[in-house]
Formats: C-alpha cells, sequence, structure tokens
C-alpha cells in the first residue's frame, strides 16, 4: 500500500516501524468494599515500586549521556516516595473506599492543581513534573509498556499522530530513520527539527497510524512524499539504490556549504544560520554561516522537563557567542505557547493557541521567566556579539513594554554588580502582519527586524500552519506574501536598520531568489539549506532577481509565482 503526504525533510528510509502514541489514561470512578482495602493499598505499593524501578532504569541509560536529565528522573523518584502525596492516595483508598487508580487520579489532581497556582515558579514546576508521574502510573496500572523517544533500543522509523516539539527535542536521533504523523506541514516545529537532524521526514499523513503495525517494515521515500508498506524484496532493493543515489547528489550539493555567498554580479548576500541548542553538531554549522540569525532559545526549555535556570541560560548562550566570536547571533527570547507547550510549566489551555498567549505577550504574564532569561542574554553578551530579538510582536505597545522590561533587568545587574553588556541591539520578528504594515514606524524603535515568514504566512493567511486540512490555503508563494515583505524590507532599509530572514522561506532557493530580489541581503535557515541556497546566490545576479521579484509582484495567485520561479530559474536551483 501507499500512502501520500508532506516530505518535509528530504531523503529516503527504509526500516522498521516504531508507533509512538503517547499514553492517556482514561479513568473512571470506581469505589472498593471494606473487605477489598488492605488489598488495594498493597497493589498501589506494588505499583509505586514497579514504577521506582523504571525510573531508576531510565537514569542508569541516561547516567552516562545526559547527566542532567539523569537527575530530574532522580527528582521523580523522590516525589514518587513523596509522604504527603502517598498519605493522601493512602486515605483516598482507605476512607473513601476509592479503587487504587482512583486515588492516583486524585490524589495527584489534588497536589497539581495546587502546584500549578504557586506563585514561585519553581514550584509550578513542580505540577508538569507530577502530571509525568501520574501517567507513568496510571500507563503501568494498565500494563502498557513505556514509549520513550529518548531512549531507543534500534534504529526505527517513527509513526505518531503528532510529535510535539518536547517529542522531537528529547529524540535519540542516531536511532531515528525516519519520521512520518499524520498532522503537521512543512513550517510545523517536527519539520524544522526533522530537518536540522537531516532526518527524512513525511508529514500530514492522514490515519497512517490505524495503517501500521508496530515492528513491520515500510519504505519511507521523502523525496516524494509516499510511504510504502508491505514493501518486497525487489522495492527495498530499489529503494536501497534511490537511497544511495540520493545520499549521493546530497553529499555533492553539500560541497556548496563552504561557498562564499556572493552572487555571480559580486553583491554578498550573508548566510545565517538558524539553531535550537548549542550542542556541539549544531554549533558545527558555524563553519559554514555569517552568523546566527534565529538562536530557537525556547528548544532548551522544550527538551527538559524542568525549567533551565538563568545560569544553564548564560552558559549555553556564551557558549554560542564565544562560537561566533564577532558575528552576530540573535537570540530570540522565549517563543512558546501555540503549538510549543512546555513541560516543566503549566500553560493556559486555551481555544486558538496561536491566537492566545503565545511567545512574548506570556513573557508578558510571566515576568519571572522573562526576566530571567534576559538577565542570563545579558551576561553572556559580554563574550561575543548577541543581539536580543522579541518574537510575537503586534503593535509599538509591545515594543515599548519589552523595552521597559529590558531596562528594568539591565538596571537590576547594574545594582547587583553583576558583569553584563547592555549595549546590544534589540530589535523584533515580524510575523504578525499588522507590525509588517507599520514597519517604518516600528524601525525607529528597534534596531533590526526579523522576518517570519512561517507566522507571518499563518496570519496573513488565516491557516493553521500544522492543520494538514488546510494546508492548500497555507500559501507561503501568495503574492501578498511578497508584497508584505517587500514593504517591510524597504520600510527598514530606508531607516538604516538590519533586516533579515529567518523563517522557513528564507532557506527555499525559489522563495530566496526573489527576497533577494526585493533587497534582502540577509537570510537565515536551518543547516540543512546552506549548500542549496549558496548553489542559487552563487548563480544568481541582482538585476536577475529584482526582474523575477517584479514578475512575482504582478502575479495574481501562488500557483503562478511557482510556476513563474520555476520556468525562470530552473537550472540554477539545487535538485534535492
Ligand atoms: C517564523 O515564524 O517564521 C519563525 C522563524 O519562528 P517559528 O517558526 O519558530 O515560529
Ligand atoms: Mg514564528
Amino acid at each position: 500500500m501507499e500512502y501520500r503526504g508532506n516530505p518535509v525533510s528530504h531523503g529516503i528510509a527504509i526500516g522498521d516501524v516504531y508507533l509512538y502514541t503517547p499514553f492517556q489514561a482514561e479513568i473512571t470512578e470506581k469505589t472498593i468494599g471494606t473487605d477489598e482495602i488492605e488489598a488495594a493499598v498493597q497493589a498501589y505499593f506494588d505499583l509505586r515500586t514497579k514504577a521506582q524501578a523504571e525510573l531508576a532504569m531510565i537514569q542508569e541509560k541516561l547516567q552516562a549521556g545526559s547527566p542532567d536529565k539523569a537527575k530530574i528522573f532522580a527528582a521523580h523518584v523522590d516525589m514518587l516516595l513523596d509522604a504527603a502525596v502517598n498519605g493522601e492516595i493512602e486515605t483516598l483508598i482507605r476512607d473513601a473506599h476509592l479503587s487504587p487508580e482512583c486515588a492516583i487520579e486524585r490524589g495527584y489532581s489534588k497536589f497539581i492543581r495546587l502546584f500549578s497556582k504557586a506563585k514561585v515558579l519553581q514550584i509550578r514546576e513542580r505540577a508538569a513534573d507530577l502530571r509525568d508521574l501520574k501517567t507513568r502510573l496510571h500507563r503501568i496500572w494498565a500494563g502498557v509498556p513505556e514509549r520513550n523517544l529518548s531512549a531507543l533500543e534500534k534504529e526505527v522509523i517513527i509513526a505518531a499522530h503528532d510529535l510535539l516539539p518536547s517529542d522531537t527535542a528529547t529524540l535519540d536521533r542516531s536511532k531515528v530513520l525516519g519520521i512520518v504523523t499524520e498532522i503537521g506541514g512543512r513550517t510545523s516545529h517536527s519539520a524544522i527539527i526533522a530537518r536540522s537532524y537531516e532526518i527524512p521526514a513525511i508529514l500530514g499523513v492522514p490515519n497512517i497510524m490505524a495503517a501500521l503495525r508496530d515492528g513491520e517494515r515500510v519504505i519511507l521515500d521523502a523525496v516524494e512524499g509516499v510511504l510504502y508498506t508491505s514493501p518486497d524484496e525487489a522495492a527495498c532493493a530499489h529503494y536501497a539504490e534511490k537511497r544511495g543515489a540520493y545520499l549521493a547528489h546530497a553529499a555533492e550539493l553539500k560541497q556548496y556549504r563552504s561557498a562564499v555567498p556572493v552572487t555571480r554580479d559580486g553583491v554578498p548576500i550573508e548566510v545565517h544560520l538558524n539553531m535550537g541548542s548549542a550542542d556541539p553538531d549544531e554549533l558545527s554549522g558555524s563553519l559554514y554561516t555569517d552568523g546566527v540569525g534565529l538562536f530557537r532559545t525556547e528548544f532548551m526549555y522544550l527538551s527538559s522537563p524542568s525549567l533551565p535556570t538563568e545560569e544553564e541560560q548564560f552558559q549555553a548562550y556564551r557558549k554560542v557567542a564565544l562560537e561566533f566570536g564577532q558575528r552576530p547571533v540573535i537570540l530570540r527570547t522565549l517563543d512558546i505557547g501555540g503549538d510549543k507547550q512546555l513541560e516543566s510549566m503549566e500553560l493556559p489551555r486555551e481555544d486558538n493557541p496561536f491566537l492566545g498567549l503565545r511567545a512574548l505577550r506570556l513573557c508578558f504574564e510571566n515576568l519571572p521567566l522573562f526576566q530571567a532569561q534576559l538577565r542570563a542574554v545579558f551576561r553572556a553578551a559580554c563574550y561575543g556579539n548577541l543581539w536580543l530579538m522579541l518574537p510575537m510582536v503586534g503593535s509599538l505597545d509591545d515594543i515599548r513594554a519589552a523595552k521597559a522590561v529590558i531596562e528594568e533587568v539591565k538596571e537590576a545587574l547594574r545594582q547587583e554588580g553583576i558583569t553584563h553588556n547592555p549595549d546590544i541591539p534589540v530589535g523584533i520578528m515580524i510575523e504578525i502582519p499588522a507590525i509588517a504594515l507599520v514597519a517604518e514606524l516600528a524601525a525607529e524603535e528597534v534596531d533590526f527586524a526579523s522576518i517570519g515568514t512561517n507566522d507571518l504566512c499563518q496570519y496573513l493567511m488565516a491557516v493553521d500552519r500544522l492543520n494538514p486540512a488546510v494546508a492548500n490555503y497555507y500559501q507561503s508563494y501568495h503574492p501578498a506574501m511578497f508584497r508584505l515583505i517587500g514593504q517591510t524590507v524597504s520600510a527598514f532599509s530606508a531607516a538604516g536598520k538590519s533586516i533579515g530572514v529567518c523563517g522557513e522561506l528564507g532557506g527555499d532557493p525559489l522563495a530566496a531568489a526573489v527576497l533577494i530580489g526585493l533587497g534582502m541581503r540577509k537570510l537565515s535557515m536551518g543547516i540543512s539549506s546552506v549548500p542549496g541556497i549558496k548553489k542559487l546566490i552563487t548563480g544568481l545576479t541582482i538585476p536577475q532577481a529584482e526582474a523575477l521579484a517584479k514578475q512575482v509582484m504582478s502575479c495574481a495567485t501562488a500557483d503562478e509565482v511557482e510556476q513563474c520561479l520555476r520556468a525562470e530559474l530552473g537550472t540554477a536551483l539545487p535538485a534535492v
């Protein structure tokens, strides 16, 4: 059988399926008789012992490679054995005659509610740990084995309804041959991560979970966007060959990674890196890029069950600053909410999270969180060329409010006598159309801007960037996108302020040609897009790009734009 989806991270994989379904408990209220109480209490104790053994095993696995993560599971053991929680559960079994699973549900929920309301951030974080533990206990009670992407036993192709950023951030990339999910599109975060890890991925394959069996062999062709089940030997051999050819071609293209990005008529275009951690793998992108155009700082938060401290953030930012030296490193402040939920902190449930309390808005509501990050940034700024960028800015009010917090943080650091560098550029992401439309006013208030085309498209087209049902409406090549980007570039350039692109369009050779034609001289992208973009730049002239941009502006639809670009650029484009 063949199943089609969106090939968001190119490549080919042949391997066994690992069905990933995070466990969801369904608990119905159940009481027990007086004669069953002792057995129920004992059953709870036994369950707790099993959970403790599981946690010890995870800790042991993580100890060598990720001691910090191992510590988190040690803390989970402490919570599992906590006297107050256990006393509550035992009372619920003995006095309220609740079955063990109901007592766990009610007992843990009580503490989760209490902790979620705490004023102190560190206590609020404990709510997420308790939720995690509650799920572990329910899962063991239901006899379901643990599914954990950070501790895979062998190489697999992961199939999931969706992968949350916290799943992708923690997955053991050395064991993941490919990814297929039921929802998500090119700009969802699982796609961005898959591309940066160079893991072939097809997203948005409806109902694929029901069609697959755990452990069955499949072929994932993430060039064409097809997943083949029950392949025979001939098909496996054919795709093994195709995979070889793909890898050889990708290796050839990779030679462009080190090219100097100057157009054929001698205009330099800066190529910057999008990154999500200070891990050595990601830092190695420094060899091929002019700086960091987007450091998604929230990934540090997503990959950890507890909030990173100011010190941990400082260390990470300092590492990136030192690695890039005088080259600019744009640190984007926390962009959580939307599709990025934190394990380590309770966020409000919203009907429209992408339109809700996201990014800067959430930071305004959680000032200690924001302040800790800003402190880490200003401290790390002593070690390199750090720039600070605010996400989800919709108005000048947002800019002014954020700048007020920034000033307070600097003043506090000064008064505390803490070494820091207060003089760093402060800029904004242009991803809400409203701010793009007042770009010339925004340019007066900030030092730079970077266009987040992923969200700009989502908000301009009124299309959820994750929902495959409306993927056809998510048209990044819509002429309106290029018109709005063109206006923004002109406004910032006229004000003499730096402007770049850090959304996925910046790493898409077709679109990049238009962006250059619109006056953009700074593109930022995941490392896997660097060779293709450098190939494009070195084959292009500015008049050619300007003519393209002009043509695109007069197109009526996204399809027309794409056809026009393919016709004009054909041979300049990378083939993979
Ligand atoms: C964007 O919106 O284009 C962007 C770069 O930010 P993110 O994809 O992290 O939302
Ligand atoms: Mg964005």
